[in-house]
């Protein structure tokens, strides 16, 4: 990377910046009972694989968040964990008491780690009870459920964040910066393969084959990391899509939800995206943007560490060195800091709906055999991750 470019680069991003961490302090929406000096105290809500292997051990990373209060259908393994982390029994809920968390104030924010159906309706009784909201991607299962959610934390006056963690890990972060700096030169095409094998027998994995608690197969689990990297490598918007599904329905984990599926975006530059996803191939978390004058690839791009990004010139491959961080603590220390009115919210809700509206248009075109379906709906990210959030955590 040369340095006048990663130099003027740096110049313009900290200028935007400033600008918008300016405009966030200013719109801070700061509760005067908000402990100031204090972490900002999570709820986490659904204590699965995700919760315990990564979100509470990123609690106990983070600089400016800390695990307060559990939510779970299992008492014996609430009390397990409430234990293990120092909480009090009281600190524990379940799905019916889960409204009294209002008269909590230890809680700030509630962090939703459940099965993707169960997102809109503990996303929305949080926002009722005056908590800010984290919630896991897939945002919802449906776009009414999105835009509820939206209009709930509007209603509520909260801040409601969707965990996109690659916009926050510094090698998504500088992968979209050298796309904006033109070092691979006028981006042309963006490829992006986001799958693995699903196993029945895993409980993690038996929501995620039924349609009515996962909304789709492997396109809302790993497909949406590919479409919203494409959005996000390219700070554009995709205006058409086309999708195809190979589905073997024979096989049981496929009776509800669909396997494969790839699909390709429009830009408004002309950039093609060509993304598939599976549950049934190898596990791959990849994306790669050619540009006219090299090549940017990432393999893998969004695991929870071990990411490799190089530059590619023809046949030289150039790695970018950047350390590995926490990237739960480092998401939730963000959250942390825009409930604080310290930092833009740059995974905001609408972002989520940009994902479940493409998503709901790529399943539109398999319905209708790669039918051309239009996606313009004028929607504009009001932050760009690569402008604000800094790659040093
Ligand atoms: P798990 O199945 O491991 O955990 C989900 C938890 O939700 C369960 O353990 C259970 O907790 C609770 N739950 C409540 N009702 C149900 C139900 N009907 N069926 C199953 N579980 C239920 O899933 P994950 O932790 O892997 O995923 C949770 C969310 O996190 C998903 O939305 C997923 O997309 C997202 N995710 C995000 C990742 C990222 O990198 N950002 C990575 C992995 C997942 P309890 O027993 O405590 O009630």
């Amino acid at each position: 990377m040369p340095k006048e470019i990663s130099r003027r680069t740096l110049i313009e991003l900290s200028v935007a910046g400033a600008a918008a961490l300016a405009a966030a302090e200013a719109k801070a929406l700061d509760r005067p009972s908000l402990p100031k000096d204090q972490k900002i105290g999570f709820a986490v809500v659904g204590l699965g694989k995700l919760a315990q292997g990564q979100i509470i051990p990123g609690l106990r990373r983070s600089k400016s968040a800390k695990l307060v209060a559990l939510v779970s259908g299992h008492p014996d393994k609430a009390k397990r964990i409430a234990a293990a982390e120092g909480l009090p029994e009281d600190a524990i809920y379940n799905y019916e008491d889960y409204d009294r968390i209002a008269k909590d104030p230890r809680i700030q924010v509630v962090y939703i780690v459940l099965p993707n159906g169960m997102h809109a309706e503990y996303t929305i009784r949080a926002l009722k009870a005056g908590k800010h909201v984290l919630c896991e991607k897939p945002m919802a299962t449906s776009v009414a459920d999105c835009e509820a959610m939206i209009a709930a934390a509007k209603k509520a006056d909260r801040k409601l964040m969707i965990a996109y963690r690659c916009h926050y890990e510094p090698k998504n972060l500088e992968a979209m910066r050298r796309v904006r700096s033109g070092a691979i030169g006028k981006p042309r095409l963006v490829v992006t393969d986001m799958g693995r094998q699903a196993d029945p027998n895993d409980p993690s994995d038996a929501w995620r084959l039924d349609k009515k608690l996962a909304g789709s197969g492997g396109l809302g689990d790993m497909g949406i990391y590919g479409i919203n990297a494409a959005r996000y490598l390219l700070n554009e918007e995709p205006i058409e899509v086309r999708a195809w599904a190979n589905t073997d329905r024979s096989d049981p984990r496929f009776r509800t939800v669909d396997d494969m599926i790839c699909w390709q975006f429009k830009f408004p530059s002309g950039v093609i995206c060509n993304g598939s996803t599976s549950f049934d191939y190898n596990a791959t978390m990849s994306y790669e943007v050619w540009g006219e004058k090299g090549r940017l690839q990432a393999d893998p791009g969004c695991f929870y560490g071990g990411n490799h990004v190089r530059m590619v010139d023809g046949g030289k491959f150039t790695e970018i060195d950047i350390p590995e961080i926490d990237q739960f603590a480092r998401e939730m220390d963000w959250m942390a800091d825009v409930v604080r009115g310290k930092a833009p919210l740059v995974s905001p809700g609408e972002e989520g709906l940009q994902d479940m509206r493409l998503i709901t248009a790529i399943l539109e075109s398999v319905a209708r055999d790669g039918a051309t379906i239009k996606t313009d709906w004028g929607y504009k990210r009001a932050v760009d991750p690569a402008a604000v959030v800094d790659v040093v955590a």
